[in-house]
This record gives C-alpha cells, sequence and structure tokens, in this order.
C-alpha cells in the first residue's frame, strides 16, 4: 500500500548543490525517513535521498539528488543536473570560499535548469565565529533567490527550503505543512551551548 500511495505522490527532483563541506550530506540525513529510505544512483555516483512532506493538499516528494563528493575536485557532470526541478545552492557561513563559489554553482545550474526554483541557503549558523554575516549575503537579490539561514546541526529552518519550493512548484503562496516529518535530534555544537538559531536570529534582525 505505501508504495501505491508513493507512485500517487507528486515527486520532484531536487538538485542539491554547493562546495563540498557546507553540509549538504547532513543536511538531508536529518529528515529519517529519507535517511532509511535512502538508494543509490551508481550510474552518477550520487545518492538519492526521497524526502517526504504532507502538505494541506496531500503527500509531496522531494527525490533529493546529493552528489557522493565529486563537487570536491570539479563541476558536475550534466547527467547530474539533467530534469532537476527544484535546486537548493548550500554555503558555510563559517567559511568565506564557499559564498564565494556561489555564483560558479549557480551559473553551472542554470546552464542545464533554465527556469527552477531555487533556494540559496547560508548553513552552519549555530557556529558563533561565522565569516559570512547576513548582510553580507547579496547573491540571491540579483537572481531573485530566496535565501534561508539555517543549520544541519540543530535543525534551525530545516523546513524551510522545501516550504518556499513545494509552495513555488504547486503555485500555491498558502500551501503549509501539516506535519513536521521525524527529524534527527539536534546536536549541540560544543562552543555553541547556550546560542540557540532563535537568538542569532533576533541578533540579525536587530543589527
Ligand atoms: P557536504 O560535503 O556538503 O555534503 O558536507 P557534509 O554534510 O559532509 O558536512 C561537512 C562537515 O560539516 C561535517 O563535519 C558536518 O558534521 C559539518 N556540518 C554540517 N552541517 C553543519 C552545521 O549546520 N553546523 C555545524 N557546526 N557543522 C555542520
Ligand atoms: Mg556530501
Amino acid at each position: 500500500l505505501s508504495n501505491q500511495q508513493n507512485v500517487d505522490c507528486p515527486t520532484f527532483k531536487l538538485l542539491i548543490v554547493g562546495d563540498g563541506g557546507s553540509g549538504k550530506t547532513t543536511f538531508l540525513k536529518r529528515h529519517l525517513t529519507g535517511e532509511f529510505e535512502q538508494n543509490h544512483e551508481p550510474t552518477v555516483g550520487v545518492d538519492v535521498y526521497p524526502l517526504d512532506f504532507i502538505t494541506n493538499r496531500g503527500k509531496i516528494r522531494f527525490e533529493c539528488w546529493d552528489t557522493a563528493g565529486q563537487e570536491k575536485y570539479s563541476g558536475l557532470k550534466d547527467a547530474y543536473y539533467i530534469h532537476g526541478q527544484c535546486a537548493i545552492i548550500m554555503f558555510d557561513v563559517t567559511a568565506r570560499n564557499t559564498y564565494m563559489n556561489v555564483d560558479t554553482w549557480y551559473r553551472d545550474l542554470r546552464r542545464v535548469c533554465k527556469n527552477i526554483p531555487i533556494v540559496l541557503c547560508g548553513n552552519k549558523v549555530d557556529v558563533p565565529s561565522r565569516q559570512i554575516k547576513p548582510k553580507h549575503v547579496s547573491f540571491h537579490r540579483k537572481k531573485g533567490l530566496q535565501y534561508y539561514e539555517m543549520s544541519s546541526k540543530n535543525n534551525c529552518n530545516f523546513e524551510k527550503p522545501f516550504l518556499y519550493l513545494a509552495r513555488r512548484l504547486a503555485g500555491d503562496a498558502k500551501l503549509s505543512f501539516v506535519e513536521s516529518p521525524a527529524l534527527a535530534p539536534p546536536e549541540p555544537y560544543i562552543d555553541d551551548i547556550d546560542v540557540d538559531c532563535l537568538q542569532l536570529l533576533r541578533l540579525k534582525l536587530s543589527s
């Protein structure tokens, strides 16, 4: 029965790109059903995580394509991008070069996927010593992308990129998630026991 439901469930290929070490794999593994069902696409060398979300209009599935580390050495092959329907570009707010490379990731993506919705994610906001502050992040404005700050370690804003993409794909700005997916428990950062994501966001708003 559950397979039958999966077949009927609207499914979208989501590409996740960004420099190696940004936290892409950690992010996808937060979603526990995705981790459990993770399967391998050996021809392209990617892991595909089918992540399900329950919306007010039914279930939606993102088939998230994650590289098996090839992004560290060179660009990704077109076979990775082809038929991508939405994307996340991730950088690490504690490593300036990962933000500098967002432009390259964006261009590689757009070369194959002309019109798909894209979310830019600044990850690791749980780390107090960040190099890229919110005021430094401007790339998304020039390109009309959505931007979220997040942490794959403490689940901060985990659902935001998926909700944004689901709304764009459904053409319904009011679409909502009616159930939170099971997530791996937050991991406290060693230097960061008492600074949670909300405090960081408040700092951002007041600066
Ligand atoms: P990928 O190469 O983009 O897939 O990055 P990984 O998911 O392999 O993560 C690279 C490293 O960053 C790992 O040591 C992760 O534990 C760490 N990491 C990932 N996300 C976060 C985060 O939100 N906060 C912190 N502090 N570390 C993170
Ligand atoms: Mg990875």
